[in-house]
């Protein structure tokens, strides 16, 4: 529960390499704090775009690591710290007006990508 509860955010990391081409850590850092940079200029100009999507952290991947939990029950401890997480990530977006960057939904997500 502990591990799932910060491990959750490894999409993030995955975002970064994905985008920078880079695999250090500082590199994924500095890459957030530029998008973040970026993303408040824009949002000063009334632009609210969503972010980079994160499939850890969208409603089904967490029904589905419940599901897993049929399986072995060491899932549902996992599913308890990404939903820990979740709440927490949701308190903060909501504290500080950014509620519209996520994709909660996986399969909104990929409505808007076909
Ligand atoms: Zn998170």
């Amino acid at each position: 529960m502990f591990l799932s509860s910060f491990l959750i955010d490894f999409d993030h990391y995955l975002n970064a390499v994905r985008i920078t081409k880079k695999f250090g850590f500082f590199s994924a850092l500095k890459f957030y704090e530029r998008l973040q940079k970026k993303e408040e200029k824009e949002k000063e100009f009334g632009i609210k775009k969503k972010g980079i999507f994160q499939p850890f952290h969208t409603i089904e991947f967490h029904i589905f690591v419940l599901a897993l939990g049929l399986i072995h029950e060491v899932f549902v401890y996992v599913f308890l710290g990404m939903v820990f997480h979740s709440i927490l990530d949701f308190a903060y977006l909501a504290y500080k007006d950014k509620l519209y960057k996520r994709e909660y939904f996986l399969i909104r997500w990929l409505i808007e990508k076909l």
